[in-house]
């Protein structure tokens, strides 16, 4: 890489997922020059548009993790942020179902879980109190969290993108960055693709997603014992023929390992049960019909109508995470100077979900670790 050939821009954010849009928002909003480029040919290709679009309330998450800080105030922000642009929501509320003597205990040590989170307006309910609320419902007692909602992620995605590009943003398509290294005073980066560019940036923002800890090993001169391995945790879909039997999510009492099979629905109606939880090696987004046998059994302890035949299989979304199967704990990594010792770097490791709930409070944190 010879440096005289390299143009200079103050931030460039590597990936135009819903949090590399929502930090260059963030950045552009602070009056920094931004480049977002994104390998792809437009936004949120990737783990942004196979999620299940909910707007989380900050339920489960260890006490003081950055993914229940970041949930909770993210969800505020989110609301507020598409009651003001006009992005497509629902404030529709969530029951997490017991379905028996054990479960119903559950209930309340994930409400004062819940409460230590600093969720708002988390309330037991007795199963009378639930079917009223769920006439479909079948349980022994329930949670109701009225903060969780659904949101119309795409147009939440495109309304990042318009702010960030009024405030001066740019974004380029087709630009996969392939190689970088750490200078005096900032990162060079090779963007590959149709139009080949090297940039001299005094800030990279790496949000790949999936890809982060990859993009991070091609970068000389990033500590390579500060990158974490990369799992890929396959969540799938099925989709339910006709209208949802509920107003509301429903979720079970969650297994270890997971948060059970539940239902969300979308803003266009469509009712959808997932994600499970599929180690898999390479990136596959194919949805094996198989995998319904276990879905028909586990929606059925809350909602024994399910009718033979009626799950058809949906789609799947990957689960980026830093941890291996079987070991808890993962939390969002942000990783500035003071975790790495690279100035002008930040990486973005192991975002899965609540990702898109925490999204512009993500933003903000790193545009304060981007300032200090
Ligand atoms: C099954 C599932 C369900 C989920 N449900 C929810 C939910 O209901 N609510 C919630 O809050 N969160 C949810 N999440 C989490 C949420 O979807 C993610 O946290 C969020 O989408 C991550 O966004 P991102 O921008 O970090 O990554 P991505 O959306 O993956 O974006 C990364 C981008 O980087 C680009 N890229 C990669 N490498 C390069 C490169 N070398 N050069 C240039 N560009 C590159 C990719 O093309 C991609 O566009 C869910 C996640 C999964 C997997």
């Amino acid at each position: 890489m010879s440096s005289s050939l390299f143009e200079s821009v103050d931030c460039v954010v590597i990936g135009a997922g819903v949090v590399g849009l929502a930090v260059a928002r963030a950045l552009a909003l602070a009056g920094r020059e931004v480049i977002v480029v994104e390998a792809a040919e437009g936004i949120g290709t990737e783990t942004s548009s196979r999620n299940s679009e909910v707007i989380h309330a900050g339920i489960y998450y260890p006490k003081g993790s950055l993914m229940a800080r970041t949930c909770v105030a993210g969800r505020r922000l989110l609301y507020a942020y598409c009651a003001a642009h006009g992005v497509p929501h629902r404030n529709c509320g969530k029951l997490i179902a017991a379905t028996n003597e054990a479960e119903n205990e559950k209930l309340a040590e994930i409400k004062g879980r819940a409460e230590a989170n600093g969720v708002e307006g988390m309330r037991l309910l007795s199963a009378g109190e639930a079917r009223a609320m769920e006439p479909n419902l079948h349980c022994t007692a329930a949670l109701l969290s009225p903060r969780t909602g659904i949101i119309d992620s795409h147009s939440y995605m495109l309304a990042l993108q318009g702010d960030a590009e009024e405030r001066g943003a740019m974004l380029a398509f087709h630009s996969p960055v392939t190689q970088g290294r750490v200078v005096d005073g900032g990162i060079e980066i090779e963007v590959g693709g149709t139009e080949p560019m090297n940039l001299r940036c005094r800030l990279v923002v790496n949000s790949a997603g999936l890809h982060a800890p990859a993009l991070a090993r091609k970068i000389v001169g990033m500590p390579s014992d500060r990158i974490p391995p990369a799992y890929y945790a396959k969540g799938n879909y099925f989709t339910l023929a006709g209208r949802s039997p509920f107003s509301r999510l429903i979720y079970p009492v969650p297994v270890p390992g997971g948060l059970g099979v539940h239902i969300t629905v979308d803003m266009g109606g469509q009712a959808k049960f997932g994600p499970d939880v599929e180690w898999i090696e390479g990136i596959d987004y194919t949805v094996d019909p198989h995998r319904a046998d276990k879905f028909y059994a586990a929606v059925r302890r809350w909602w024994p109508e399910l009718r033979d035949g009626a799950l058809q299989p949906g789609y799947a979304g990957i689960r980026p995470k830093i941890v291996p199967p079987g070991v808890p704990g993962q939390d969002f990594t942000v990783q500035g100077p003071a975790q790495h010792g690279v100035p002008g770097l930040i990486n973005l490791f192991g975002i899965e979900s609540p990702g898109l709930t925490s999204s512009l409070a993500l933003a903000e944190q790193v545009r304060d670790i981007a300032a200090s």
